[in-house]
């Protein structure tokens, strides 16, 4: 009876921190069965990590790009599933995402031992085994034509929020954040309401962030060119590639951050944005109105949909500006 008249709120979340997917992993929970939330989370991302990684040989990423062909009976739902959306996405950003771009990853290399600036030759010769066109999907099988390889690192990350936050629904929750590097979802509200506050990183590293978006019950997703990439000869060499030149794109922005409710697409469409560019980007976005986002050109002006107006608070007001 005693515990019935308890008024005494938890307020300190239960935190997770995990490697998982090749990034850290960091989560808080608030709520009844927080605890519990934070260990079915866990569980959960790694064993979608052991679905999708590219390196880990039992995965059905690897063994599709190992096979090239493999009936759809061997693949896990949620695999076909990503798959259709990765493909879908990749039409309708018209490739700015492509899910199989693994080669051209892979000849760049950026952020392994064998990063390097490949010659215009071997790019041309590796683009024409790439290509979300030849990714093909039927109630049967799933092959990759033309030798593609895929690689899912622009939408895994999303795409498992996407997971767990349908996994979470079943535990008695207040609100929780969920980031796996930097790909975060916010949810509900904190024990003394206050709101979720998701940084937006500085890309020049002087500060931690240069602002915030105060937002929740949804995806906070960021792609930039400051976390991998190498610099040779005075050029940044970054880890999103643009199908269209075989390089890195080279569109002036330094980061793009999606605000939308699904994760997968925040994840894809984050990448695809920040092929296209602010000003294609803006206007891609104008068409999609469950899409918002936030620009960071490298001039440091700062380009905000409609949207995000009302949500986004710059700190970094010395050095960056809002157009
Ligand atoms: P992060 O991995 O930092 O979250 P992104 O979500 O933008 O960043 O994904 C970048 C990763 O996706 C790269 O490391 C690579 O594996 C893959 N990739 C690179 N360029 C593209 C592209 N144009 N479309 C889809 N995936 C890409
Ligand atoms: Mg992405
Ligand atoms: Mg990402």
């Amino acid at each position: 009876p005693l515990l019935a008249f308890s008024s005494c709120k938890d307020t300190q979340p239960v935190r997770s921190t995990f490697t998982a997917m090749d990034t850290a992993i960091t989560a808080k929970f608030y709520g009844a069965e927080a605890k519990q939330a934070a260990e079915h989370f866990q569980t959960q991302i790694e064993d979608l990590d052991g679905l999708w990684s590219k390196t880990d040989p039992q995965s059905d990423i690897a063994r599709l790009n190992l096979y090239g062909t493999l009936p759809t009976g061997q693949l896990d739902l949620r695999t076909i599933a990503l798959l259709e959306k990765s493909s879908q996405l990749s039409r309708e950003t018209k490739n700015a995402f492509d899910p199989a771009l693994g080669r051209l990853v892979s000849l760049w290399g950026i952020g392994t031992e064998k990063q390097q600036v490949p010659g215009e030759g071997e790019r041309q010769a590796v683009l024409e085994r790439c290509g979300n066109e030849n990714l093909m999907i039927t109630e049967d099988t799933v092959s990759l034509k033309n030798e593609i390889q895929l690689d899912l690192g622009g939408i895994a990350k999303g795409a498992a929020t996407d997971e767990a936050v349908k996994a979470l629904e079943q535990f008695s929750l207040d609100g929780y954040l969920l980031s796996l590097g930097g790909n975060v979802y916010v949810h509900g509200e904190k024990p003394d309401q206050s709101e979720w506050r998701v940084g937006i990183s500085d890309p020049d590293g002087k500060a931690d962030y240069l602002g915030y978006l105060a937002v929740s019950d949804c995806a906070v997703v960021t792609s930039g060119d400051y976390e991998r990439f190498f610099i040779q000869e005075g050029v940044r060499y970054h880890h999103i590639l643009d199908r269209t030149t075989g390089a890195p794109s080279q569109s002036g922005l330094r980061s793009v951050t999606v605000v939308c409710k699904d994760a997968a697409k925040a994840d894809a469409y984050s990448t695809a944005l920040f092929v296209m560019g602010a000003e294609k980007g803006m206007s891609f976005c104008e068409k999609e109105d469950t899409l918002d986002a936030v620009f960071v050109t490298d001039d440091h002006q700062i380009f905000l949909t409609d949207g995000l107006k009302e949500c986004f608070s710059l700190t970094e007001s010395e050095r960056y500006q809002v157009m």
